[in-house]
């Protein structure tokens, strides 16, 4: 059994939590998804892996370094103390990793600017040259990256890679196609 911790501080969760299970399904795979939302969840269940939604990164920020939750720093701990435990972060996800704000090394290899493509009425949804369904919602864009994912939109950067953490700028969850959920499940393999 691969238990999926997904942190639910804010944002598109359900939506992952449903792509996640496709994706099992169609690896044949059993998973447990554990719902994070304070320091203390994370400390009584063991993760094999990560999920972090997009939303608003100011509003996680807030949320995840409360008192109430502290959830943030727990998160940032674990990723730093299992290097190569499989992570998926996208859009307000991507931009935490990026950017963390807490005195400590980026989880990711990126410069990251927030809203770069404009607001809510300048999202928008475009094929990624492989083909996958890119859904971009007041999206971030990265700057100079080091291992960026294959894909890219216009040849533009979307994603990027560092071990098994993949920060990806768009919404994987909100399309059909479950490749990006399938990658997370076959790393913790
Ligand atoms: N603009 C958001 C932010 O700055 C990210 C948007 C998203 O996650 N869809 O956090």
């Amino acid at each position: 059994m691969v238990v999926i911790g997904i942190a639910m501080l804010q944002g598109a969760r359900h939506a992952h939590i449903g792509a996640i299970q496709r994706a099992a399904n169609e690896l044949s795979m059993n998973i447990e998804v554990v719902e994070l939302r304070t320091a203390e969840d994370l400390q009584t269940q063991a993760i094999d892996a990560l999920m972090l939604p997009g939303g608003e990164s100011t509003v996680m920020r807030l949320r995840g370094n409360d008192v109430a939750s502290r959830l943030l720093p727990a998160l940032f701990s674990w990723m730093r103390e299992n290097e190569s435990r499989p992570v998926l972060a996208t859009c307000a996800g991507a931009i935490l990793l990026a950017d963390p704000q807490d005195g400590g090394e980026p989880l990711v290899d990126a410069e990251i600017d927030r809203n770069a493509y404009g607001g809510q009425a300048d999202s928008f949804e475009s094929a990624l040259d492989c083909g996958f369904p890119g859904i971009f919602i007041r999206a971030p864009r990265f700057g100079e990256v080091h291992n960026p994912i294959e894909c890219t939109l216009n040849g533009e950067v979307v994603g990027v890679r560092k071990g098994n953490r993949i920060a990806l700028t768009f919404h994987p969850e909100l399309s059909e196609d479950s490749r990006y959920h399938r990658m997370l499940l076959e790393a913790c393999a």
